[in-house]
């Protein structure tokens, strides 16, 4: 039986904390970064190391809490530039994400994706973290690489100037609205968005308007404890139409989360923590691995909506992480995402202060790259979201990606490897599968060749 608590909030340890940040705020800056997610913490801290000066802004007190627990493997590399590594590693904070495991809608649990099969480097491993400890770091990061760190302040309005002076006015701690000037203005303010809304560039996917409802549980079964390394689990329920994440995290509690559409799942039914205990009877992976935990903390509910930006930078600014683009959870790629934008950004723009370049396409100049490796991770979310299509009969007749699809779940969409040639494959078998042709298609595909020994 599955105990609920009250909603409650939990006080997080960190409220004793002193604040690591900085007290006097200059009135112009090089560069000024909004929002110190991932996205942020990582764009500030590249651009002051470079000995631009630089603001990082943050509207609540860090630490502060995050959804988006889950990381792929391929953080390691900013988060190794950004010298943060053995921070993360630091024993007992977080538990270490050693691959993904689906389970089916008829409950069958499949063989995880176990990332060092695939790759043996211990960056293949990554890390389920508290994302309040991870903001943190990497605000803390910013703070030490030399940008001026203000958190509990909050940009309400930016005005671009022709002479590339943008003029960003903010209430800072003592509730007092000031202005700041700054040459670049980074947007990293998150599914806020700031910069896309104020300019209506923000392009929402229609077919992925979803929901999502979470708690954490302690008790909850699971493969190890506190370091020992544990998948994430992606669970169906039974009709498809909607599933749960199963995050286990290193103070012994998980993260587990259900999403949906967001009409399905918010209107016209009982409240969210109803719902959410509803659908669980119709995932019986989940309801098995919380048969005897206790609900701790409030059941939380957000809006995710998948949308991408018309234009992701302009003389003077630059959009990063969520404030450029949302992409589905499934594969929790949001994170590797806002370190990567953050980190390919910075190089733009310090690069543009080198050059005295700082004109829309020196400030994007990565962002083609950087579309390509996103525009792999919405074909696979578009896969996971195709009902009629199967990953496993697809496999079944193309072993050959196994490698490519996991370093899609590993996060190498940029390098080397070459995973999005599985969707030459994927994408008509996916079609097939919608327009109920599947059989016959199959068919005229030759099954793989058995390895000889
Ligand atoms: C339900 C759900 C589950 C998810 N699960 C995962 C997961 O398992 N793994 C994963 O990798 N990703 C996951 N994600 C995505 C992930 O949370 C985001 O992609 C990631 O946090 C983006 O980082 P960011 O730095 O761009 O933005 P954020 O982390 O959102 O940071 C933006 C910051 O900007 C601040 N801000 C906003 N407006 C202002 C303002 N006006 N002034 C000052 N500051 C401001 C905010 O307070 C915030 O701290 C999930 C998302 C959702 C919705």
């Amino acid at each position: 039986m599955i105990a609920q608590n009250k909603p409650e909030m939990l006080k997080s340890s960190h409220q004793l904390e002193v604040r690591i940040g900085c007290d006097e705020m200059k009135n112009e800056y090089d560069c000024v970064v909004i929002g110190a997610g991932p996205a942020g913490g990582t764009t500030a801290a590249l651009v002051a190391e470079a000995g631009n000066s630089t603001l990082l802004i943050e509207r609540e007190k860090m630490p502060r809490f995050h959804v988006g627990e889950s990381l792929m493997p391929e953080v390691y590399w900013t988060l190794d530039r950004l010298g943060v590594v053995e921070k993360i590693r630091a024993k007992g904070k977080f538990t270490k994400k050693n691959g993904v495991q689906f389970v089916t809608n008829k409950g069958k649990e499949s063989r995880p994706f176990f990332f060092q099969e695939h790759d043996a480097r211990e960056s293949a491993l990554t890390w389920h973290v508290k994302r309040e400890d991870f903001d943190k770091i990497l605000f803390d990061n910013a703070t030490e690489k030399g940008a001026d760190c203000f958190d509990e302040t909050r940009v309400t309005k930016i005005d671009f100037s022709e002479n590339g002076k943008h003029k960003i006015e903010l209430i800072d701690r003592e509730g007092q609205t000031r202005h700041v000037i700054a040459k670049v203005v980074v947007d990293a303010t998150g599914q806020q968005s700031m910069i896309a809304n104020k300019l209506q560039i923000k392009d929402v996917n229609p077919e992925l308007k979803k929901a999502a409802i979470w708690s954490y549980f302690e008790g909850a079964k699971r493969n190890g404890s506190g370091e020992e390394a544990e998948v994430t689990c992606i669970l169906h329920t039974k009709d498809k139409s909607a599933w749960y994440w199963y995050i286990p995290l290193g103070d012994g509690s998980v993260s587990v989360g259900l999403v949906s559409n967001n009409d399905s799942l918010l209107k016209g039914r009982g409240t969210p923590a109803e719902t959410f205990y509803e659908e669980m009877e119709n995932c019986v992976g989940i309801k098995n691995r919380l048969a005897d935990a206790t609900q701790k903390g409030e059941i939380r509910v957000a809006k995710e909506f998948s949308y991408t930006t018309k234009k992701h930078a302009c003389d003077g600014w630059v959009l990063v992480g969520d404030a450029y683009s949302f992409i589905d959870p499934v594969y929790s790629s949001g994170v590797f995402l806002a370190l990567k934008s953050g980190e390919l950004a910075a190089d733009a723009i310090n690069e543009g202060f080198q050059l005295g370049d700082l004109s829309e396409q020196q400030l994007g100049c990565w962002t083609d790259d950087y579309e390509k490796g996103i525009s792999l991770f919405r074909k696979l979310v578009g896969a996971f979201y195709t009902d009629e299509f199967s990953f496993a009969e697809f496999m079944k007749k193309y072993p050959q990606y196994k490698g490519d699809l996991t370093d899609l779940l590993i996060g190498r969409v940029y390098g080397d490897s070459n995973p999005g040639r599985m969707f030459d494959d994927m994408d008509p078998w996916i079609q097939h599968s919608k327009d109920g042709t599947i059989d016959q298609y199959a068919a005229t595909i030759p099954d793989p060749m058995m390895e000889t020994m």
